[in-house]
């Protein structure tokens, strides 16, 4: 581990590593799924429920070459010729886009046979990765779970508006909600702006270490199911799976 001041990262060359690993994805209409998770580190923002902020800051990353993280990934995939092993990779972090050039370039280094997800935090322009990545972006191998940040996140969305513009139907939007207001707020936002992302989630945030109180996820049911709203209630199948560990790992 080195410290982050320390690092200088050579764009589409070098990645900042926190940690990669196979687990059943926990989020997003691809739960349950084996996938390989990447995550990447340091952030733009601080949200005030985040469980991974090991990613976000401190000395926990490594700076590995892109060739290194496609062999990691072909190994932890167990992928084969004859269409074996897992097919799906998962960038998450800290905010993985951060990174997009490196990134585009190891899903070039890759088989056409992988699906990518990222979870991206909304405040990351997505034209420059859509850019990057536009043929693989146009056969829907790729796509964003993009959060809008609610104010129960301490955050304040700016570019999610924006890019609720640009996602397209294979695309994911997910709000992260604490209490009411949050619920309200995301209420808005899709009244508001228009995306063509077919999937809308709505995950309760839950009591961490960061955070005493969590929303319970019967109520924001209710909620959703009182307002008719053609949203999917998400419940992260990792903490139910594995309650009290922090990583998934
Ligand atoms: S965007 Fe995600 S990783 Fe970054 S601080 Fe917020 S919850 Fe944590």
């Amino acid at each position: 581990m080195q410290a982050q001041g320390a690092v200088a990262l050579r764009k589409g060359e070098e990645l900042l590593l926190n940690e990669m690993y196979v687990s059943v994805q926990g989020e997003s209409s691809l739960v349950g799924l084996p996938t390989v998770f990447v995550r990447l580190y340091a952030c733009n923002l601080r949200c005030r429920w985040c469980d991974s902020m090991y990613a976000v800051e401190g000395g926990e990353f490594t700076k590995v070459h892109v060739d290194d993280v496609v062999r990691q990934i072909r190994e932890l995939s167990g992928s084969s010729s004859d269409g074996g092993g897992i097919r799906n990779i998962c960038w998450t972090g800290g905010e993985p886009l951060l990174q997009g050039e490196s990134i585009a370039a190891a899903i070039r280094r890759l088989p056409d046979t992988f699906v990518h997800s990222f979870e991206t935090d909304g405040e990351v322009d997505l034209r420059a990765f859509d850019a990057l990545a536009s043929d693989e972006r146009d056969s829907g191998r790729l796509r964003y779970v993009m959060d809008v940040k609610c104010p129960g996140s301490g955050m304040k969305a700016e570019k999610a508006y924006a890019n609720l513009g640009i996602l397209r139907e294979q695309d994911e939007v997910k709000f992260v909600l604490q209490n009411r207001d949050d619920y309200e707020f995301a209420k808005r936002v899709l009244a508001s702006y228009g995306t063509k992302a077919q999937t809308v989630l709505f995950s309760p945030v839950v009591a961490a270490h960061t955070v005493s109180t969590g929303l319970d996820s019967a109520r924001l049911a209710e909620w959703i199911l009182e307002d008719r709203l053609p949203v999917r209630l998400q419940l992260q199948l990792h903490k139910l799976i594995w309650p009290g560990r922090e990583r998934r790992i």
